[in-house]
């Protein structure tokens, strides 16, 4: 059984229907237990700005799945809610869900990189973390919350509640 902390992110079509829709979806995962889910969080975006602000969360949970087969269920439920893959990076999605952290483990391959290389300096990601779970600590020893403390918020807001 790991341990699994996903990041999600949409900003199209109702995103915060989106994320909830997206919270049902990982409720249901084969082999997995759901542990909690952040505040849903509005944000800017990343990248480029000529798209609508997001709305991001963080859950917690427990799995059996390996980290691809975890891998594949988040891209078929990305798929399932109408992902259209775009050349442009960090454009507008219906649905981004990211696998933070497994565990403590380390993983560096084609398909997925764990840690996610970006969580450490994204406040939507590193808020909503250390607010389900002040006392993670990453792989390379630092503390969310520590983390927390150094980047901006960079306007990000509670907005509400995911059930
Ligand atoms: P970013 O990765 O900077 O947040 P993004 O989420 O928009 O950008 P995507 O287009 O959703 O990027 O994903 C591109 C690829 O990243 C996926 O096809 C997937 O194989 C790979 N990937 C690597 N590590 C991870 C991870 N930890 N979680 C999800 N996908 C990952
Ligand atoms: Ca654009
Ligand atoms: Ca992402
Ligand atoms: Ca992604």
């Amino acid at each position: 059984m790991s341990t699994v902390y996903i990041g999600l992110g949409s900003n199209l079509d109702n995103p915060a229907q989106q994320l909830q829709g997206a919270v049902d979806s990982l409720k249901s995962l084969p082999e997995t237990k759901f542990i909690l889910a952040s505040s849903l969080f509005s944000s800017k975006p990343m990248g480029p700005q000529d798209q609508p602000d997001y709305m991001n969360a963080v859950v917690c949970i427990e799995t059996e799945l390996s980290p691809l087969a975890l891998l594949d269920q988040l891209q078929a439920i990305e798929l399932a809610f109408g992902r259209v893959r775009k050349d442009e990076r960090w454009g507008a999605r219906v649905l981004d869900l990211d696998i933070l952290l497994i565990d403590d483990l380390v993983i560096e391959n084609e398909r997925l990189t764990v840690p996610h290389y970006g969580m450490k300096v994204r406040e939507f990601v590193i808020y909503p973390l250390a607010q389900i779970n002040p006392e993670l600590v990453l792989p390379d020893g630092s503390n969310v919350t520590q983390l927390q403390e150094k980047i901006d918020d960079n306007g990000l807001i509670i907005v509400g509640e995911l059930r």
